[in-house]
């Protein structure tokens, strides 16, 4: 009897638990979309003033833009976590060539601020994995804009390929502002930023929760290692 006791309250503690991280993620959601709607709001109510000139509007238009872009991003973002944890989008897993996968994403992607830095790619051919290439280009499109999001104005990252026998990896390196042990413990939270990563142009951070994320439905794991004003080394490892 006490022992099933035991068990109605720990399974109502992580219901409790849950429901609380729920209505958290609810809440840290509409306040990072307040925030752009908020901008929007000022920015038509200036265009609208009597005395606003054409520079004026065609400022407010532009932050206006800026803003939709960044709302757009984060709601895309939000969906993207929202349907993993539903599974209500199936993502089929499936055997592919993983190599040529991985140097086409760094080839396609586009950085819109690239400050100089180089990007360099160690990637053999013919290594394998099961894998579902629309998450796994996101994955990967989440490390490199981060990678140059914190990189250092004409620093490197390097973008590297490799199996043994535990599996195969792919690791994303940086020589940018890295980070500390209390940072580290925290970045796979949803929404968690460090303090000098906020600013104008950067995401609501939920890049790496959704890395973290994907990289579990496909039974592999994501880990980091950075040291302040070094770089940061992220690596995910798949199984064979
Ligand atoms: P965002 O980049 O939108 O803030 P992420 O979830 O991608 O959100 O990252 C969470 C936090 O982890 C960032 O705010 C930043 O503090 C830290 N971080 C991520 N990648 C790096 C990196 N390559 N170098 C240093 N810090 C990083």
């Amino acid at each position: 009897m006490m022992a099933l006791a035991n068990t109605f309250d720990s399974m109502f503690d992580r219901l409790e638990k849950s429901f609380d991280s729920e209505r958290q993620f609810t809440s840290d959601a509409s306040h990072e979309l307040r925030t752009p709607i908020t901008v929007i709001h000022a920015q038509c109510e200036r265009s609208r003033r009597k005395d606003a000139s054409r520079e004026d509007f065609i400022e407010s238009i532009n932050i206006i833009d800026e803003q939709s872009k960044r709302m757009s991003a984060l709601v895309n973002q939000l969906l993207s976590i929202t349907r993993l944890q539903q599974g209500t989008d199936r993502y089929p897993l499936s055997r592919s060539e993983l190599s040529r996968f991985v140097r086409t994403c760094c080839e396609e992607f586009v950085c819109d601020e690239p400050r100089g830095i180089s990007l360099e790619l160690n990637i053999p051919e013919g290594i394998e994995a099961r894998f579902n290439p629309t998450l796994m280009s996101s994955v990967i499109h989440n490390l490199l804009q981060n990678a140059y999001k914190y990189g250092r104005d004409d620093g490197h990252i390097l973008v590297c390929l490799g199996e043994d026998d535990g599996g195969c990896y792919i690791s994303v390196a940086d020589d940018g502002i890295g980070m500390d042990e209390a940072t580290m413990d925290n970045i796979w939270n949803r929404f968690y930023q460090a303090d000098n990563s906020r600013g104008e142009n950067c995401g609501a951070g939920l890049g790496l929760a959704l890395v973290k994320e994907i990289v579990a439905l496909h039974g592999g794991e994501v880990s980091v290692v950075s040291a302040v004003g070094e770089g940061s080394t992220f690596t995910v490892t798949l199984p064979r």
